[in-house]
């Protein structure tokens, strides 16, 4: 037998960095080279032209027609400068990943020659052929209609030759069939819900803003042990695989030394993003080997989830050229930390942040903590649906598993925060405030403003923690679009929020101060938001048990979860804040269901393959030698001395037999299970019956895998371990 696997570990290990040649400018000069910038919209646009463009950006007015031909042609202008020839509607289906057809500009000139061409109508909008993209039932198959979009708020880039043009994906009929659309619904629903109660504070403020700020975590491993595991190209994971001896124990790789190779790799990605206009800040080795993650400075939250696909987009093609291959799976490896994407989330408007720790004036405080309590309210009143967006079944492997947030969506404000919210709800109204004329009132604790701005004290297990001016949802997974996150927590702040102004309307309307009826209502809202407020330990036994006391979702089954985005409270509130409606919900949700479904069935399915035509029949081949081993022995040996030498290799080659036999059996019945699921017709039953009847079954198979890997011997073992996978770089 030829051991492919001692070939690539020989060569990854012989593998050198590369040698990455940057630029001679410096990053602040070569940042967004490939993207068509305001500065290159001035430049290549006319005046008129480029003014009312960024109005369309700005302020989201429509956007004329007349005008996008003239946009197409500065737009072309620049992209054959530098040396595209292809252009492309860039969308996000509801896949996870992104898509795109390239279009050449070239047309037939009607003599015989062709021209470039690239025109206002198929800058705004195209109709791709695409049928095959998940819709849950939205679009007839035979019509296969979607229509792309432009969004003109996210600036148009190049790759390659290409000219990428972000765009939202709708059916025929308008409904969303990709995450861009409802997002930007959502944000448009915050907005305006923000700055309605901004009006109270402040009647300047024209504009709030969403904003998102991502941390990356990802695996990078060898291409060439890559190629020798096909469960990890097939399913993004390792479905089998003892641990190594040595993994994270000695936290030894958190903030280490980046590797050289990883360096080299991390340095190239850096400069493509930037030229991207992705704005990479931080970089470091994370807790498990070879993890490590990547951070850019925030941004609007729908550029931002636009330069998040990009990157991962990115880190995959830089990856390949520097001989890795980069794993956003949340868990490709069983036992160590598994990769999450935290989504730092804040609001601000066209004169400051919202969620910044209390400035020195009554208003400003009391406007830090209306936005802190909505934001508690809509996370509290929509906890179960916040979960929902962030599972998938990839990163149901990672929640509730110790090492990231539990399966319960809570939040932790910090000591201040917390007291400064018990002090609100349970001082009376005369010592909490003092009416001071027209100055207006003042918190009677002083000490709130200098002493928050130095939050420090974090609680890793929070799964929505505050961290000084932003909340960082900590659940999302390292391979999900962050716009599934975004949506649900924009629009549960936003029904917050336009609940707590009819609310505070209704006690001015009936004669009270303003600032009297915000306090009234923010005391309520503090007490009712109480019980999604948790400071202590989230992976302990007993919050969950708290934590169904308190009536929080705790449930943790993946296709069940995703109920809680047909419960009557989502419903009303997508459709009321004109984010979703309940067919496109449904149909969302039929998609998610089919997904988790297709995940664990291809899952199984190369468990199946790997068991079958590696492990059985390495472990036989190695039982086999020690049989003729035992035969040899006994041919040397008289009987008594013989069987007392064999021995061991009589137990091994019990132990393989017996452990191939439950292999065998575990996949017959995982066959069958899939093959009784598979019979079901309706989507969530089937997901339910893949995670209730089929996914366990396959722990139990790789159990006795694992095992077998430690006795076989290893020149015979096929599939690079984790010691490989994990420490070669
Ligand atoms: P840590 O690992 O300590 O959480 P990082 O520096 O890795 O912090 O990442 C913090 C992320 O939060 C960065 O993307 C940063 O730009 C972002 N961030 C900082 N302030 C805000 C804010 N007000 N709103 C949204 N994101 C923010
Ligand atoms: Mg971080």
């Amino acid at each position: 037998m030829t051991n492919l696997r001692f070939k690539v570990v020989e060569s990854a290990f012989q593998k050198k960095p590369l040698e990455v040649t940057a630029p001679t400018e410096r990053p602040s000069e070569y940042f967004g080279k490939n993207v068509f910038t305001r500065a290159k919209m001035y430049k290549y646009l006319q005046p008129s032209v480029y003014n009312t463009l960024i109005d369309v950006i700005d302020n989201g007015s429509c956007l004329d027609r007349s005008i996008a031909d003239a946009v197409a042609a500065g737009m072309k202008q620049w992209a054959e400068e530098n040396g595209v020839t292809h252009y492309t509607h860039w969308f996000q289906p509801l896949t996870e990943g992104t898509a795109e057809k390239h279009d050449a500009f070239i047309e037939h000139d009607g003599k015989g020659g062709m021209i470039e061409e690239f025109s206002g109508k198929l800058l705004v909008q195209q109709e791709p052929d695409a049928s095959s993209f998940p819709n849950g039932g939205i679009r007839n198959t035979f019509e296969a209609r979607g229509y792309s979009a432009w969004d003109p708020t996210s600036p148009v880039f190049i790759m390659d030759d290409t000219l990428c043009i972000p765009t939202i994906f709708i059916s025929y009929t308008g409904e969303a069939l990709d995450y861009k659309a409802p997002l930007l619904r959502a944000l448009h629903a915050v907005n305006v819900a923000a700055t309605d109660v901004c009006h109270y504070f402040d009647e300047k403020v024209k504009k709030v803003t969403s904003n998102l700020g991502w941390e990356q975590e990802y695996f990078l491993v060898d291409e060439g042990l890559y190629g020798a595991r096909p469960d990890l190209m097939l399913t993004g994971r390792t479905l089998m695989g003892h641990d190594s001896a040595k993994n994270q124990q000695l936290e030894d790789h958190y903030f280490g030394t980046i590797p050289d190779r990883v360096q080299a790799f991390m340095k190239e990605l850096e400069i493509q993003a930037l030229e991207l206009a992705i704005p990479c800040k931080t970089r470091h080795n994370e807790v498990a080997p070879n993890q490590f993650e990547i951070a850019p400075i925030f941004e609007e939250t729908n550029l931002a989830v636009d330069h998040n696909m990009l990157l991962m987009s990115l880190m995959k093609k830089v990856a390949r050229k520097h001989g890795f291959r980069v794993l956003l799976h949340e868990k490709p490896f069983a036992g160590i930390n598994g990769s999450g994407k935290h989504n730092n989330w804040s609001l601000s408007t066209d004169t400051g942040v919202l969620l910044h720790a209390p400035g020195k004036t009554a208003e400003e405080n009391l406007r830090f903590v209306t936005f802190i309590v909505e934001t508690l309210m809509g996370v509290y009143k929509h906890n179960g649906l916040l979960k929902a967006s962030i599972m998938s079944a990839t990163n149901a492997h990672r929640l509730g598993a110790n090492e990231a947030p539990p399966a319960i969506i809570s939040s932790f404000l910090g000591k201040q925060l917390s007291e400064l919210l018990d002090h609100i709800e349970k001082s009376d109204k005369e010592n909490l405030f003092n009416v001071a004329g027209k100055q207006g009132m003042k918190l009677d604790i002083p000490e709130i403003p200098e002493l928050l701005i130095d939050n420090t004290d974090r609680n890793r297990t929070s799964p929505f923690a505050f961290t000084g001016n932003r909340f960082e949802f900590r659940a999302v997974g390292s391979e999900a679009n962050c716009a599934s996150a975004m949506i649900a927590l924009n629009t549960a702040v936003a029904e917050a929020l336009t609940e707590f102004k009819q609310r505070v309307d209704a006690l001015i309307a009936r004669g009270q101060e303003t600032a009297d009826a915000i306090i009234d209502v923010l005391r309520e809202d503090i007490k009712a938001c109480k019980p999604v407020r948790f400071d202590g330990n989230g992976y302990s036994e007993e919050w969950v048990e708290e934590a169904r006391k308190r009536g929080l979702d705790c449930e943790t089954s993946c296709p069940v979860i995703f109920d809680n985005y047909l419960t009557e409270s989502s419903v009303r509130m997508f459709e009321r804040m004109n984010v979703m409606t309940r067919k496109e919900l449904e149909a969302r949700n039929e998609v998610k269901w089919d997904t988790y479904t297709k995940r664990i069935q291809i899952e199984a399915r190369v468990m199946g393959d790997i068991t079958m035509n590696h492990i059985v029949p390495v472990a036989t081949h190695y039982q086999s030698l020690l049989a003729e081993n035992v035969q040899h022995m006994r041919q040397i040996f008289a009987p008594d001395k013989a069987d007392k030498l064999c021995e061991r290799n009589m137990k091994l080659i019990e132990e393989i037999g017996e452990r191939t036999r439950l292999i065998e059996t575990g996949v017959e019945e995982l066959v069958n299970a899939r093959k009784v699921a598979n019979k079901i017709t309706s989507e969530r039953e089937k997901a339910i019956a893949y995670h209730d009847n089929v996914a366990p079954k396959m722990g139990t198979i790789r159990y006795q895998i694992d095992k077998l890997e430690l006795i076989v011997a290893d020149e015979l073992w096929t599939l690079p371990k984790y010691r490989e996978l994990l420490f070669i770089r």
